[in-house]
């Protein structure tokens, strides 16, 4: 028997290797996103059609995904619930020119995507994801592709042939030591537009561009003599991207009354700045908010208003301590696995967590029971960032950054507790449904909080 508590609990860690495995790249995460919304009754809407009033629904932009569920009767200016997370992740991404030979080797060219912990990616057997563009008589189409046999690897150097890292440790460089290979020169291996092509069953001259990455072939699973963990690639931040699908799912056909419009944004380009026509520095997510407020007849003014009484919760993974490097860690805020999502707060504003965005995640996970952890770095350790800060500044909303704890944060391999996912998802809906008192931050500011 194991001991892991709720089937739900158990559900949700087994839901979040599903998710994971199906989302090699933040295209494959959008799409997968997009099925489990449809499946609940969430309808697609084209950015460049006029929209519905009302309904639960999705816009897509590359690996960005938008999905609202709009209760019935609301006012225009009655704000929203908003959760955040991000699609993509650090990995190795293909060169637009990637064929080269050396040494008898045919090899792929790479670039690091985002600060990957590059020895992670040594010794691994390599499939390769992302999106295609091909032309069509009808102009041109998108194909995700996704090939899940072992057709890259990149070779550790062997201790013999440089004994300095048995005293200096693995060094990279990203340049001329991170090219996988995929062939012996001598056999007929084919061009990296070939491969695509014959991949996506088109004439190679109908392939007009690609994003394309590395991902590891191993499947995410329960480890651990009780499988309290889970083994996963891409833990940051699928775990927060199906935590929030999840949520949202559960309120699909909005609530009858006492509830603002449910939101989850899931962006791309978070590891690598924000700063894209879909990141979350863009106007694409306020241009969004604003379209639903006027199909539900509203106007600028109304949107302004129903930005004043929003929060946004900003959920990307978070640090627990590592058993090995304890003092790493703020001695006085541990976080564990296993032991709730963690509230981050920085007074640099690295995280963008005030203290109302902070209660209104504490009160949602309190009526869910679910226990909340408090994350600060050492006072010696620079902090790192994430999206709180980025859409708090854009749309001038409380935020409150949040995260399940995880290992190995930035490996092609990382690990989180199995019971998280399942407390993540439970702190997330009772956030975006109608229990939360509505307008409760105005409440609070009026009453001096
Ligand atoms: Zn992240």
């Amino acid at each position: 028997m194991l001991p892991m508590a709720e089937s739900r609990t158990v559900n949700e860690a087994e839901g979040l290797i599903e998710f994971i495995d199906a989302s090699p790249s933040p295209y494959h995460a959008c799409s997968r996103a997009a099925e489990m919304l449809q499946r609940v009754g969430f309808s697609q809407l084209e950015a460049t059609a006029e929209w519905p009033e009302g309904g639960s629904h999705y816009v897509s932009h590359g690996g960005t995904l938008i999905a609202w569920s709009t209760p019935r009767r609301l006012a225009p200016s009655s704000g929203f619930r908003m959760v955040v997370a991000h699609t993509d992740s650090p990995n190795l991404r293909i060169r637009p020119q990637p064929d080269l030979t050396a040494q008898g080797f045919r090899q792929i060219a790479v670039d690091v995507y985002g600060g990957a912990l590059l020895n992670s990616w040594l010794d691994r057997d390599l499939g390769i994801s992302g999106r295609v563009v091909i032309s069509t008589s009808a102009g041109h189409e998108v194909r995700l592709l996704r090939v899940g046999r072992p057709i890259l690897r990149i070779p550790q150097l062997a201790p013999h042939l440089g004994r300095e890292v048995h005293t200096e440790g693995v060094r990279i460089n990203a340049q001329t030591q991170l090219v996988p290979i995929w062939a012996l020169d001598r056999s007929p291996a084919p061009t990296f537009s070939d491969f695509l092509a014959e991949e996506i069953q088109v004439d190679p001259k109908q392939v007009l561009s690609w994003e394309l990455m590395a991902h590891d072939l191993v499947p995410a699973s329960l480890v651990g003599v009780r499988r309290e963990f889970i083994s996963a690639p891409r833990l940051d931040n699928l775990g927060s991207t199906y935590a929030a699908t999840r949520a949202l799912a559960e309120h699909a056909g909005g609530a009858e009354s006492g509830a603002q419009v449910a939101v989850i944004c899931l962006f791309d380009h978070e590891e690598v700045g924000s700063r894209s026509s879909s990141g979350a520095a863009s106007s694409l997510l306020g241009a969004v908010l604003e379209r639903i407020v006027m199909a539900q007849g509203g106007g600028r003014d109304d949107y302004l208003r129903a930005l004043a009484g929003t929060i946004c919760v900003s959920a990307d993974m978070t640090h627990a301590v590592n058993p090995n490097y304890p003092e790493r860690s703020e001695p006085g805020h541990p976080v564990r696995l296993n032991q709730g999502p963690a509230i981050k707060v920085n007074v640099g504003l690295r995280y963008a967590t005030d203290a109302l965005g902070a209660a209104a995640f504490t009160a949602a996970a309190d009526r869910a029971g679910v226990p909340v952890q408090r994350y600060v770095a050492r006072g010696d350790i620079p902090c790192g960032s994430t999206l709180g800060p980025i859409i708090a500044a854009q749309l001038g909303v409380d935020t409150v950054d949040v995260g399940m704890s995880q290992l190995a944060m930035h490996s092609a391999r990382e690990l989180c507790g199995a019971e998280d996912p399942g407390y993540m998802v439970r702190a997330m809906s009772a956030f975006l449904g109608p229990d939360q008192p509505r307008r409760s931050l105005p409440e609070a500011r009026a009453s001096g909080l």
